[in-house]
């Protein structure tokens, strides 16, 4: 019988393949075998062997091709059969990745596994659409949220956006009229500054700002497309600011 197989949990980071670490670049250009998702980008698995065998496993919301038990047990299944799997996520696997439940699922089978972290999606936009997650002058806590999970309404957000504080929603855009709904109800207020960073770090990144109570429109009327993060905080709006400065530094 042949040895069991490592599974290697590996964060593909947001998109670009620079952002990839060495080590996630190393584990992919050496896989046999790669389980991606969907939100992978085809440049990244590109860097793949090519006699490599890609297996999507892409889940879109509402819509899972293929259910996470079953992507637990492939994982299994694989490392058994003595093949050293990479497992390649979007952004870091640890965060709304899903890492945590493949990583419980290889221990409880007896499989090794190890984690490459990646670039958060949170990471990648704010250095690509240059807003600070923290600043000395605006914010010195941060949050990460799902914007779309069971019972959102019930979720207690109150404390985590406001003064001083930076919230990054991931996976919010179908629900931001909700999550606009939400944080208002808890008192944040209406002119809050937000930017909405749709497919950052790629070529065809958008940039969106605005206030809260306009976020829904401004989704809606910008047709902001998956993948996208919603950053509400004072943040958002220092860029506006720095860059205003300068053009009317240049401008006297
Ligand atoms: N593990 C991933 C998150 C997976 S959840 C990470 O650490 O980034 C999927 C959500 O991540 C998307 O709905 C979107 O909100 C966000 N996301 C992922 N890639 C993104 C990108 N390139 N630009 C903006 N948002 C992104």
């Amino acid at each position: 019988m042949s040895e069991t197989g490592k599974v290697h949990l590996v964060g593909a980071g947001p998109g670009d393949p620079d952002l990839l670490t060495l080590r996630a670049a190393r584990l992919i250009a050496e896989a046999r075998i790669i389980v991606h998702d969907g939100l992978v980008d085809p440049a990244i698995l590109a860097l793949a062997r090519p006699d490599a065998r890609l297996v999507s496993v892409a889940k879109r919301r509402a819509h899972h091709t293929l259910p996470q038990e079953d992507i637990c047990a492939l994982l299994v299944q694989e490392a058994r059969r003595g093949h050293d799997v990479v497992r390649l996520k979007g952004g870091d696997p640890l965060v709304f990745g899903r890492g945590g439940e493949e990583a419980e699922a290889c221990h409880a089978a007896g499989v090794p596994v190890e984690i490459v972290p990646g670039i958060s999606a949170a990471n990648g936009a704010a250095a690509a659409a240059q807003i600070a997650l923290t600043h000395r002058d605006a914010a010195s806590i941060v949050s990460f949220v799902a914007g779309q999970c069971k019972g959102l309404s019930e979720q207690d957000w109150a404390g985590l956006a406001g003064k001083g504080r930076t919230l990054v929603i991931y996976m919010g855009v179908k629900t931001a009229p909700q999550i606009a709904e939400k944080l208002m109800a808890d008192g944040l207020a209406p002119q809050t500054p937000v930017a909405v960073i749709e497919n950052a770090a790629r070529p065809e990144m958008r940039v969106l700002r605005g206030m809260l109570a306009g976020l829904p429109d401004l989704v809606e009327r910008e047709l902001v497309v998956s993948p996208a993060l919603i950053v509400i905080g004072e943040v958002t709006a220092r860029e506006n600011a720095a860059v205003a400065a300068l053009a009317s530094e240049v401008a006297a």
